[in-house]
Order: structure tokens, then C-alpha cells, then sequence
């Protein structure tokens, strides 16, 4: 335990050094955030821990060199944080414990009003103002110290030079946060990197950076912004008759700095109790996505100011105060171990298992490494402590290692020789990234090949989830695809979470399965390189597996001139058809009732759509690539791609100056923007409508 609060300590201090005194940090918040709750808590549990230079003994990091260092008339503290309403329910139970509020047993908790703020991610600024002028601005640095950066402050044009007071306080501290709006930090990036200097990591740090300019006028020039939270007003203080009142709330002393003339963020809000709390941190999470500056949370204040001085502070924060964090997308976590997964193809994928933890509202547990190479440039370790980053919908990734944290004299880790669920050896091809079981009978295979079958856009077969294709497998029951359609139902009732009543519906919906089109058939087969889209061209081209497999061993070049499949594709083909078991496979699906061939329907469906060396009038799209993004007034995507592809084009997902044209609907995203940036013709629903029509032979 003590070796880790060592470690702990040594790496947060050095990080807390690289983000204060550098403003270049070397790890992401969340990760310091976390790494730092767990030293506080290790510190909590063993007190004969902590060390005096602990980085949870301090607020902030030392001021740094070039400017006077000054002593701050009011200690500026950090805030403590909560990362989940249970948090923010323990704050709130501290707070009235510490007012002793606390009802009794049974009794509902009081509500004391609050004020929600926005917590913009920029730096604290302390201003003291003399007779109502601006006399000195300072940065936090420590807390008791701090960086005197007045010259530079009153460049800042929302910071008042001069109170709006009839009769201003002979001294007075106004706090609140400088920032650099989203749009400048892009420019200053984009300049620095210009120059070669590195990137400012986030706005906070080129906040920071700007702010310890020596030269005010850059800093003039990079138009810093300023919302003024806090004021500490003398108890001697009156209004005159044109001054706003002396406030006695947090709330009032917003409308006092409005009035003072200060920008007070418009967003905060007079909360009565914890449920309106929670509202308006849920609120913001989406919202503060469309404010022109960066935030990370948001702050809660107790209002009333009597109150506030009565819960006091502890050795870091106020007491009645809490910074409630928005859902983190990185985080540190523990390796529990290396596992691998064998996919339908036999690729191996190596994924790291680690202690679970919450990423962008949902616990992860697992994330994978892609590939061989991926780990070994992330040169993990038996033990290492890993970042892990799970950014909306992305598939979680192990972002990098901490090597600081590593135990000592753990061992490398590594892809096993041996597939893990068939033992045969594993086999990586010179120049190829992935590392492939090549045994054809894996269990892991037949089980993904099965899952694929069964899958939506293949034949979709409702009721056959994997847990179902797990106990078929294990216990020897189906050694194929062609034998899922001589189970019967007594046998399917008979196993793990099946009744009768879902055996008998799984039988009905792998009999209908049957029925479903050629090209769906084809992309059920999982052939290497044969995507919905491509089964759905070389359906069109050739209407049978007997004439595709034809095509695939005698004549590539017939494959290859159905449009947008090239060598690649032509060759997997073939090798697919000239592999022994995937010619049983198709003789064993033909006895089960598989046509494996276009229908009557699809033939002509096919011919009208243009197949192979189809050229005429009647696929007017053939040979031009769309791009679809956005959502369309009347379209749905799957309507869009079906009239696009009948008519001869081909959907893809990415935008090439080979795209045609881009499609693009409501909330259009990043492929739009390509799209323009690249002189790729945009259309809307009705200009693909009309490009529709025009290709269409005149009705007879
Ligand atoms: P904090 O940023 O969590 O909270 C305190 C600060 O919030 C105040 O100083 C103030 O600047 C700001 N704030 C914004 N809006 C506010 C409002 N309406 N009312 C009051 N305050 C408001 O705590 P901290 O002590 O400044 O520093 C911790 C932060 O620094 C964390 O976010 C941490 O991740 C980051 N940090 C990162 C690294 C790294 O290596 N990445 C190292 C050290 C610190």
C-alpha cells in the first residue's frame, strides 16, 4: 500500500507540475482526476500515509518564473468534486451535518437553496479593485500564492478597469474564470503548430499560457474572456443610493457583479433542492455542447452566505461548495489480463480485461488491442495500469500505458502461439497485420460463422442469439450451417433457456430463412471481403453460386468488371470456392432446400437493375459511387442505398474524390464537409429523386 501512494504521489506531482507550471500536461484530466481520488482515498484509509509533499496537500502547482509571485489577501481553494449523484448526495449529507440539519430518522432531508453554475474550464483569477479601480490581478499558483499578471488582465475587455459604483468599496475582490473561447484556441494551435512550437492541449492550458505572456499585447490579441462568480465585499461596505444593495446570497452577489459591471455567466441558476440539482447538471451535459467555451461540469453553491460561513472550509475546498464532473471518456484502469478472441475468419483479436470502470455513462470492463503490432507498441504488462478511452458510441481502446505504474518485474505481455479455443497454432502471413487460427473446425469459427448466418443483414433468423449458438456448438450439436436446419424442436426445448413455445418459432423462422434473396444468402456465407454491398453487386452480376464459382476459377475477369469489385475480392472468391469444405457446405445447404440462386422475382429485378456488362439505359447510376450522411426529409438510409443501388450505383461509407455524389439531409456531419472541402457535387433528397427520374427509360 505504501508503494503505491509512493508511486501515486511521484506520478501526480510530476503531472500537476507539467499542467501548472509548463501548461503542457502529459496525461488527460479524467486520468489525473481518478488517479488522484485514489490516492486520496488510499490516504483516508492508511493517515500514516501522507506524505507533507502529497499533491492532495496543495491546491494548484507553485506560481512559475518571470512574474511576482504575490500573497493572496484571501486563500483561493480548489473545489472538491463528486462524479455521481450518490457523490453529490454524500456532499449534501456532509453539509447539513456540518449545520447541523441533519433530520431525524424517517424525516425528509431539508432543502436548502442553491446555485447551479456552469464550471468553465478555464483559470481562476483573483482581482482587487481600490477605491474602484483595478489594482492587481493575480492567478491562483497555490492558493496562498499566486502570479501577479495585472498588465495582461487589463487587456482582458470584460474585466471592468474602473467598478459601475456610486460609491465603490475602498477594497474589494471580484473572482471568477478567464477563458479562451473555442474558436481563438483553434487559431492559437493552429498558429503555434505554424511556428513548430507544440499544441496547447486543451483551452484551459493555452488560457494559462496566455495568461503568463510577457508581452500584454499578445495577449491583447488573443481576446481572453472573463465571468466574474465571486465577490468578497468588506463588512464595511454601504451602497450608495444608486449601488445595488449588499448582497446576501450567492445569488445576489451575481446581480451585484452585474451590476458592478462584470460579465456574470447568464446560464446559473437559483435551485431549491437536490432534485433541481441533478436537472440542471443533466440538462447541461447535452447543452454545454453548444456554448462557444469549455466546461467540465458543473459548480453547486449553497446560497445563502451566512450559511456558506458557517460550513466553513476544509485544508483544500469549501465545504459548501461542489464541482459535479461530467461522465469522463478516459480513465485509468487496472490489467487484469490479456485475453484473445477468435472471429468467424479465424483472425485473433487480442483484448485487455481490466478492473471496471465507468467511461461516457456506461462500465467498461474490456476493450480491444486490434492486433499484434498494437500491442506491441503499447508494450504492455502482467499488472500494467492502462488508459482507457469509450468516447460516445466508439468501441472502448486502450489509449496508452502508464509505465510509472507498472509493478515491478512484470512481464510482457504477448499473443499465446496456441488458439485459445482449439489449440492449433496460430499463423501470421509475412506482411499481414492479423494473426489467424487456420483450423477451419474451431469452435470460435464455426460459432462466428453461425452468429453471421443468422444475423440481420444475412438471413436473419429470429431466436438464434448467441448463448443459443454457444450450447450448439459445445455440445457437438451443430458442425455447420447446413445442420442448424435438421435441428427439431424437441432437441432445441430441451436446452438452456428454451421452451417449446421458442424452439417450435426458431424452427419456423430458420424454414422461412429459406426463402430469403440471393444476395443474402451470399453475404450469409461470410466470404472474406464480401460485405452486404459487394454480395449485393455480385448477386446482381452473376444469379447463382454455380455461375459465381464458374466465374471464380475460370474467368476472374468476369468478377472483376462487375463494378467496384476488384483482384481482391476476385481472389477470395476463388479461394473460397476451391476450398473442399465450403463446396460440401454448398451441396449440404442445396439438400436442406437452399436455391443458393436468384428467384424469378430477383432475376428480373436483377436484369432491369443492371447486371455485369449490363450497361444500358436501365441502370442509369451504374459506375457512380454516393455518400450518404444526415437524415433525410422522406428517405430512410436503407430506402436511400435500395433506389441508389437499383439503379445501378454503389453506397459507401467514406467520401474520395472518386464519390459521385454525397447525399446529405438534416444534422449532415463530417462528410459533408469533405464533401465541399473536396468539390464533390452535394445533393438533397430531391436532387437525388431527380437524378432518379432523369435516368429512367420513358414510361411506355
Ligand atoms: P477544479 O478545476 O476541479 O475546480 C476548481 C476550479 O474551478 C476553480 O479554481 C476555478 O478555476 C474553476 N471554476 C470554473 N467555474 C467556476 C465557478 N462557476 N465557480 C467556482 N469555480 C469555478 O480544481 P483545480 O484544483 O483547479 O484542479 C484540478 C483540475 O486540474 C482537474 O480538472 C484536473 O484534472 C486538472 N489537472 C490536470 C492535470 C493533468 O495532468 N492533466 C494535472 C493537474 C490538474
Amino acid at each position: 500500500m505504501a508503494a503505491r501512494v509512493a508511486e501515486l504521489s511521484r506520478l501526480l506531482t510530476h503531472a500537476a507540475h507539467a499542467y501548472y507550471v509548463l501548461d503542457a500536461p502529459v496525461m488527460e484530466d479524467p486520468v489525473y482526476d481518478r488517479l488522484y481520488r485514489e490516492l486520496l482515498e488510499l490516504e483516508q484509509a492508511y493517515p500514516e500515509l501522507i506524505r507533507p509533499d502529497s499533491p492532495t496537500q496543495r491546491v494548484g502547482g507553485s506560481p512559475a518564473e518571470g512574474f511576482r509571485s504575490v500573497e493572496h489577501r484571501i486563500g483561493l481553494l480548489s473545489l472538491d468534486n463528486a462524479f455521481s449523484t450518490e457523490e453529490l448526495e454524500a456532499w449534501y449529507a456532509r453539509l447539513l451535518k456540518v449545520l447541523d440539519r441533519t433530520p431525524a430518522a424517517g424525516e425528509p432531508l431539508p432543502a436548502l437553496p442553491m446555485v447551479g453554475e456552469l464550471k468553465i474550464d478555464g483559470n481562476a483569477l483573483a482581482l482587487s479593485y481600490r477605491d474602484g479601480l483595478l489594482e492587481r490581478a493575480a492567478t491562483r499558483g497555490d492558493g496562498e500564492r499566486g502570479e501577479e499578471i495585472t498588465a495582461n488582465v487589463r487587456t482582458i475587455q470584460s474585466v471592468p478597469l474602473r467598478l459601475q459604483l456610486g460609491h465603490p468599496p475602498a477594497w474589494v475582490e471580484v473572482r471568477g474564470e478567464a477563458l479562451i473561447p473555442d474558436g481563438t484556441f483553434a487559431a492559437i494551435n493552429a498558429e503555434r503548430q505554424g511556428r513548430g512550437e507544440p499544441a496547447f492541449a486543451n483551452p484551459r492550458n493555452a488560457c494559462a499560457g496566455t495568461l503568463r505572456q510577457l508581452d500584454p499585447q499578445v495577449v491583447a490579441d488573443r481576446r481572453l474572456d472573463f465571468f466574474a462568480y465571486t465577490l468578497h465585499l468588506p463588512d464595511d461596505w454601504q451602497p450608495g443610493p444608486d449601488d445595488p444593495p449588499r448582497p446576501a446570497s450567492q445569488w445576489e452577489s451575481l446581480a451585484w457583479l452585474r451590476a458592478a459591471g462584470f460579465k456574470v455567466n447568464p446560464n446559473a441558476e437559483l435551485l431549491d433542492d437536490l432534485a433541481a440539482v441533478e436537472a440542471f447538471f443533466a440538462r447541461w451535459e447535452p447543452d454545454r455542447r453548444q456554448l462557444p467555451y469549455a466546461t467540465d461540469g458543473v459548480v453547486v453553491k449553497l446560497d445563502d452566505l451566512r450559511l456558506q460561513a458557517d460550513a466553513g472550509f476544509t485544508q483544500k475546498a469549501p465545504r459548501w461548495a461542489i464541482a459535479l464532473k461530467y461522465a469522463a471518456e478516459e480513465a485509468p484502469s487496472r490489467l487484469l489480463r490479456l485475453s484473445c478472441q477468435v472471429g468467424r475468419t479465424g483472425v485473433v483479436t487480442p483484448v485487455a480485461e481490466f478492473e471496471p470502470v465507468p467511461l461516457a455513462g456506461t462500465s467498461v470492463s474490456r476493450a480491444t488491442l486490434h492486433n499484434a503490432d498494437r500491442l506491441a507498441e503499447l508494450n504492455l504488462h502482467a499488472g500494467d495500469t492502462i488508459v482507457v478511452r469509450k468516447a460516445g458510441e466508439i468501441i472502448p481502446e486502450v489509449v496508452r500505458v502508464l509505465p510509472e505504474l507498472r509493478p515491478a518485474g512484470a512481464l510482457p505481455l504477448q499473443l499465446p502461439p496456441t488458439c485459445p479455443e482449439c489449440g492449433s497454432e496460430l499463423v501470421r502471413e509475412a506482411g499481414e497485420a492479423a494473426t489467424r487460427c487456420v483450423n477451419s473446425s474451431c469452435p470460435a469459427i464455426l460459432r462466428g460463422a453461425l452468429r453471421h448466418w443468422v444475423s440481420k443483414g444475412a438471413l436473419d433468423v429470429d431466436g438464434a442469439g448467441s448463448k443459443l449458438i454457444e450450447q450448439l456448438v459445445d455440445r457437438g450439436l451443430v458442425r455447420s450451417i447446413a445442420d442448424l436446419y435438421r435441428l427439431d424442436a424437441a432437441l432445441l426445448a430441451s436446452l438452456e433457456r428454451m421452451g417449446e413455445k421458442s424452439a417450435a418459432n426458431l424452427v419456423a423462422a430458420l424454414a422461412a430463412s429459406k426463402g430469403q434473396p440471393w444476395h443474402r444468402q451470399l453475404y450469409g456465407l461470410g466470404i472474406h471481403h464480401v460485405g452486404e454491398v459487394n454480395a449485393k453487386a455480385l448477386a446482381r452480376a452473376f444469379p447463382g453460386a454455380a455461375e459465381l464459382a464458374a466465374a471464380a476459377a475460370e474467368a476472374p475477369e468476369r468478377i472483376t468488371a462487375v463494378f467496384g469489385i476488384g483482384d481482391e475480392i476476385a481472389q477470395s472468391l476463388q479461394q473460397w470456392f476451391a476450398t473442399a469444405a465450403n463446396q460440401g457446405l454448398l451441396r449440404q445447404l442445396e439438400r436442406e432446400g437452399f436455391s443458393l440462386a436468384a428467384g424469378a422475382a430477383e432475376r428480373a429485378a436483377g436484369q432491369g437493375a443492371g447486371g455485369a456488362g449490363d450497361s444500358g439505359d436501365a441502370a442509369p447510376l451504374a459506375g457512380r459511387t454516393f455518400v450518404l450522411t444526415g437524415t433525410l426529409p422522406s428517405l430512410s438510409r436503407r430506402q436511400a442505398q435500395d433506389l441508389i443501388e437499383a439503379a445501378g450505383g454503389k453506397v459507401t461509407a467514406s467520401v474520395s474524390k472518386k464519390t459521385s455524389y454525397v447525399v446529405a439531409g438534416a444534422e449532415a456531419g463530417s462528410k459533408l464537409t469533405k464533401a465541399e472541402s473536396l468539390g464533390v457535387p452535394v445533393l438533397d433528397e430531391e436532387g437525388l429523386l431527380a437524378l432518379l427520374e432523369q435516368g429512367k427509360p420513358a414510361s411506355a
